[in-house]
C-alpha cells in the first residue's frame, strides 16, 4: 500500500502535470507534426467493417431471449420487436441448460457459495464445487485426473502453448481442420509445427517419420469437426502416435455428452480413451453450462495446473457454474437415452431433408446436419427468410469458420424438437431453396 502510494505521488511530479498544462496553455502548439498526420483509427475500424459488409459476412447477432422450460424455442428481439423462434442452431446439444437437475443444483449453489469464485484457483479462488467437478471429469474420462478452465478456447489455448513451449524442442502435427483455439495454442508456444491433411493417417505418418524417435511429439486433432460433422479416425491415430512416440491430444468439445456408454465422448464409444494422453472437452456445449477442461494423468495435470498461464492468472469459474455442470455430467452419465433419442432426431432430420430435396453435406456421420449453400449472401438471405418468415432461427456460417465458398447453413436437431418443428423447417426450407433459386438434388 505504501508503494502504491509513493507510486501515485511520483506520477503527479512537476514533469507530469505542470509541463503538459503549460503546454496547453501555450501557443505555439507542440503537438503539430508539420506535413505529418496521425493515423484516424476510427476511419481504419470502419474501412474493416466495410469490407466484411462488401463480402456479404458481416456478423449479426440474433438477440434472442432463450426460454428456460420450453427449448428450443426464444424470444427473438429485431427491430424494435420481438417474435418468438424456434432455434435450429444451437450448440446446446441436450438441451442440458434447462434440465431441472442442472438449475436446482446451480441455484443451491448460488444460495450457499454467493455469485463468484472471488479468485484465481491458487489465491481463494478453489471452491469444493471445483474439486468435486474435476474428480467428475477425470472420473467420466477414466483419466487419473482434469483440470477445469474459464473455457474450452482458453483450455485448448493454455494446454497446447504450455506444451508445446516447454517439452524440449517439441514438434506439433496438427490436423488442418482443427478448431482455431489449437491453433492460436500452437502458434503461442513457438513450437514447430507442421499441418497433416485432415483426417489423413498415412500424411501423419509420413511427417512423424520424419522427426527422430527421440524428439518430442505431440499430435493434436478433434473427435467429431463441428462443421463438417465427421470423425476422426482416432484408433489409427494412436497407433501411428504410438509408433513414433508421440503424445496424443484429442479435442472432444462436440463429443462429451453424445457419445459413449456414460457420455464421455467418442473415444468412450470406441473403447480408446486409455490411448489418448489428453482428452480436452467443453462444459459449454453438450453439458449446456459454460466452461472446458482437460484431463489426463495425474503429473500431466499437475504440470498444467503449476505452468498453464491461462490456468494460473484467470479468475476461476462461478460455484454455481461448476456445480451445475457438474449436475449435468452425473445426469448424462445415467442417462444414456437422451443420446439414442439425439441420434434419432438427427437421423430423421437428414433422412427428411433427403427426401425434400435439399441435400445434407455428406460428410456427416454424426448429429451435425450441415446443409451446404456455398454462398455468403445467399447463406445470410435463407437465414433472414427463415427468421423473419417462418420463425426459424439458423445462423449462416461464414468465413472465418469455414472456408469461403462452403458457406453453410448448419442445423443441431436436439431431442427436444419435434415432428411438428421438424414438419415445419422442412416445409420452408422447400419455400425459401425455391424462392431463391438455390438447387435442389436429385
Ligand atoms: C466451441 C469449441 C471450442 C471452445 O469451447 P468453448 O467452451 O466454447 O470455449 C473448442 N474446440 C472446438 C472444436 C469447439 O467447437
Amino acid at each position: 500500500m505504501n508503494m502504491a502510494l509513493k507510486q501515485s505521488k511520483k506520477n503527479k511530479s512537476p514533469v507530469y502535470s505542470a509541463s503538459r498544462e503549460s503546454m496547453r496553455d501555450s501557443n505555439d502548439k507542440p503537438f503539430d507534426h508539420p506535413g505529418q498526420q496521425s493515423m484516424d483509427y476510427e476511419k481504419f475500424f470502419a474501412g474493416k467493417i466495410g469490407t466484411l459488409r462488401k463480402e456479404g459476412r458481416y456478423r449479426v447477432f440474433a438477440d434472442l431471449e432463450r426460454k428456460a422450460g420450453d427449448f428450443p424455442k426464444a424470444f427473438n428481439y429485431r427491430d424494435g420487436a420481438v417474435n418468438e423462434v424456434t432455434v435450429w442452431c444451437s450448440n446446446d446439444y441436450l438441451g442440458m441448460g434447462q434440465h431441472p437437475d442442472v438449475l436446482e443444483a446451480m441455484k443451491t449453489a448460488i444460495d450457499k457459495c454467493g455469485a463468484g469464485a472471488g479468485g484465481t484457483r491458487n489465491i481463494a479462488g478453489t471452491n469444493h464445487y471445483h474439486v468435486l467437478l474435476e474428480q467428475e471429469l477425470a472420473d467420466l474420462h477414466g483419466k487419473e485426473a482434469a483440470l477445469i478452465f474459464g473455457s474450452g478456447w482458453t483450455a485448448n489455448l493454455t494446454a497446447l502453448s504450455t506444451l508445446g513451449a516447454m517439452l524440449p524442442d517439441c514438434v506439433i502435427l496438427s490436423d488442418a481442420q482443427n478448431h482455431n483455439s489449437m491453433i492460436e495454442g500452437i502458434v503461442h508456444s513457438k513450437a514447430e509445427k507442421k499441418i497433416f491433411k485432415h483426417n489423413d493417417v498415412e500424411d501423419l505418418e509420413r511427417l512423424l517419420s520424419e522427426y527422430p524417435i527421440e524428439r518430442p511429439k505431440l499430435v493434436a486433432f478433434e473427435s467429431v469437426y463441428s462443421m463438417d460433422g465427421d470423425v476422426a479416425p482416432i484408433k489409427e491415430f494412436c497407433d501411428v502416435a504410438d509408433k513414433y512416440g508421440a503424445m496424443t491430444f484429442i479435442d472432444e468439445v462436440h463429443a462429451v455428452g453424445l457419445y459413449g456408454q456414460r457420455g464421455a465422448g467418442f473415444a468412450e464409444r470406441e473403447g480408446l480413451m486409455d490411448r489418448l494422453t489428453v482428452i480436452q472437452g467443453t462444459l459449454a456445449k453438450a453439458f449446456g453450462v459454460v466452461g472446458g477442461y482437460v484431463a489426463g494423468s495425474a503429473a500431466f495435470c499437475d504440470f498444467l495446473r503449476s505452468y498453464g498461464t491461462g490456468f494460473i492468472f484467470s479468475t476461476s469459474m462461478p460455484p454455481g457454474v461448476a456445480a451445475a455442470a457438474l449436475a449435468s455430467i452425473r445426469y448424462l452419465k445415467e442417462h444414456n437415452e437422451i443420446r439414442e433419442k439425439h441420434q434419432e432426431r438427427a437421423a430423421t432430420l437428414k433422412r427428411r431433408l433427403s427426401e425434400a430435396g435439399i441435400a445434407v453435406m455428406a460428410s456427416s456421420t454424426t448429429h451435425i446436419v450441415p446443409v451446404p449453400i456455398g454462398d455468403p449472401v445467399l447463406c445470410k438471405q435463407a437465414s433472414d427468410i427463415l427468421l423473419d418468415k417462418y420463425g426459424i432461427y439458423v445462423q449462416p456460417i461464414n468465413f472465418p469458420t469455414v472456408e469461403r465458398g462452403t458457406e453453410r447453413l448448419r442445423f443441431t436437431p436436439t431431442p427436444l424438437h419435434s415432428d411438428a418443428d421438424m414438419d415445419h423447417l422442412v416445409s420452408a426450407l422447400k419455400e425459401v431453396w425455391a424462392s431463391l433459386g438455390l438447387k435442389f438434388a436429385a
